[in-house]
């Protein structure tokens, strides 16, 4: 249990007079979260300040080695007026995964879950009330110390800020088109494609770019050894319903063990739907499409929440998917996931945690 110490902002901001135009995660909240880590002490001194600028040497660790991680996950506001969150403690044990492989102390998850909760309760007038907007939050470490020398830190801050942010379907639910990147690749076996680091963020935003030039929404990765099977898109994982069947990569290290992913993988199998996690060759999924098998394609993240695709282009395929609208599981689990995380529909999981 941290002993949390809050001090409260004497200057609050306005908050955001239209919360139809907030788009996503361009203004924040008055408070910030931050507790302190040095070697041979532990993580110290948590607490809740003002939102405010770092003032860091210029040599500091993260700047030249991006030794750091984050992660991502909303606060909901009910039509009763309460905060929940969503599988907090889901976000909590991925933040230990990626710090063990950054070589980063790991924060306890009730300690991270406690973190969360305290800085959203202080920050609870900013959830914002219009249908689909939620507050966005984003806890993370950075490396501290000082010195360009190629080594694990010694120091690190661990920080979380808030941004209110807009419905991420202002306009409706819109299928989007995906490019599959066959040159450019995210992961590797080894590698960090499980973990939420700024640098496999920094590495794929080149491939976004040029698949955006061209129109499309998100890339589609491939494995990173034979550029064969399909692993994930942009900061979503992916579904594909064939025959049927859903299927989508395994977490074996290289796609990111989404809390979104595991939610939906839940439901489907309590919904009766098999579920295969593993190889699925993207040569397989064009033929599907070809062949009218490929029924449904989605990503999942806690952005979008769930995301369904119309197009994929592979080196000049394309197949088109559910007349370019969205299909009837995708649309189920939307309303489910949304409807649990808003208090639309009864928690049957027991997936959310109350805030106040
Ligand atoms: C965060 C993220 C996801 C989705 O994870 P959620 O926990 O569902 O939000 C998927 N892929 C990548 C690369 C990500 O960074």
């Amino acid at each position: 249990m941290l002993d949390i110490k809050i001090t409260k902002n004497t200057a609050p901001k306005a908050k955001p007079a239209d919360e139809s135009q907030l788009g996503f995660a361009k203004i924040f909240t008055d408070h910030m979260f931050l507790m302190d880590y040095a070697e041979g002490q532990g993580w110290h001194d948590p607490r809740i300040v003002p939102y405010a600028p770092f003032q860091m040497d210029p040599a500091t660790v993260v700047f030249h080695y991006a030794q750091e991680l984050f992660e991502g996950l909303k606060a909901y506001r009910t039509a009763d007026n309460k905060i929940q969150l969503f599988r907090p403690e889901c976000n909590g044990q991925r933040m230990q995964d990626s710090s063990d492989r950054m070589c980063i102390p790991t924060v306890p998850v009730d300690d991270f879950v406690q973190a969360v909760k305290a800085l959203v309760e202080v920050e609870k007038d900013w959830v914002p009330h219009i249908d689909g907007a939620s507050l966005y939050i984003r806890p993370f470490v950075i490396a501290t110390d000082v010195g360009l020398g190629v080594h694990a830190s010694k120091h690190y801050t661990f920080c979380i800020i808030c941004a209110p942010s807009g419905a991420y379907y202002a306009e409706g639910i819109d299928p989007i088109r995906i490019y599959v990147e066959d040159e450019y690749i995210r992961a590797a076996p080894g590698l960090t494609g499980f973990t939420k680091c700024g640098g496999n963020y920094a590495a794929s935003i080149k491939a976004g770019e040029l698949a955006e030039q061209k129109g499309f929404a998100q890339v589609l990765w491939l494995d990173g050894v034979e550029k064969k099977y399909v692993e994930e898109v942009g900061s979503m994982n992916i579904m594909f319903k064939i025959d049927g069947k859903v299927y989508t990569a395994a977490c074996t290290g290289t796609v990111l063990p989404g809390v979104t992913r595991r939610s939906c993988i839940e439901l489907l199998k309590d919904w009766g739907y098999e579920v295969v996690e593993g190889p699925l060759a993207i040569a397989n999924v064009m033929k599907a499409g070809h062949e009218g098998k490929l029924e449904e394609v989605f990503g999942t993240g806690t952005a979008a929440v769930i995301s369904p695709v119309k197009e994929l282009d592979w080196k000049g395929d394309k197949v088109f998917i559910n007349n370019g609208v969205i299909g009837p599981v995708t649309q189920k689990l939307y309303d489910t996931m949304t409807g649990m995380q808003w208090g639309r529909i009864p928690d049957t999981k027991g997936w959310i945690v109350p805030v106040c």
